[in-house]
């Protein structure tokens, strides 16, 4: 199975400097469920500190968002033309 990426903004706590970040989903979702705290990390200083209230709602929403286009893209179970049609007026 493929191992989804979420990638969203986050400020580095030293130097304020923006960058994206990468989580994998199914980690972002168990915390978000079991309200664990997020491990962050920011490159630039090498730093790793735990989410704080307003990045934990970000994230969310970033959460969110991955799951309603991966529901986008997912085929479709059934097909419209498949459906067997209702028979149509039968003659007398
Ligand atoms: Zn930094």
């Amino acid at each position: 199975m493929r191992i989804q990426w979420m990638k969203f903004p986050v400020t580095c706590p030293t130097c304020g400097q923006e960058f994206l970040s990468a989580l994998r989903v199914a980690e972002v979702n168990a915390a978000l469920r079991s309200s664990k705290p997020l491990e962050l990390y920011a490159s630039c200083h090498d730093q790793r500190w735990s989410a704080a209230d307003h990045e934990v709602q970000q994230i969310r929403q970033y959460a969110h968002a991955v799951q309603f286009a991966a529901r986008q893209l997912a085929p479709p179970i059934a097909s419209l033309s498949d459906t067997t049609s209702f028979p149509s007026a039968i003659d007398p």
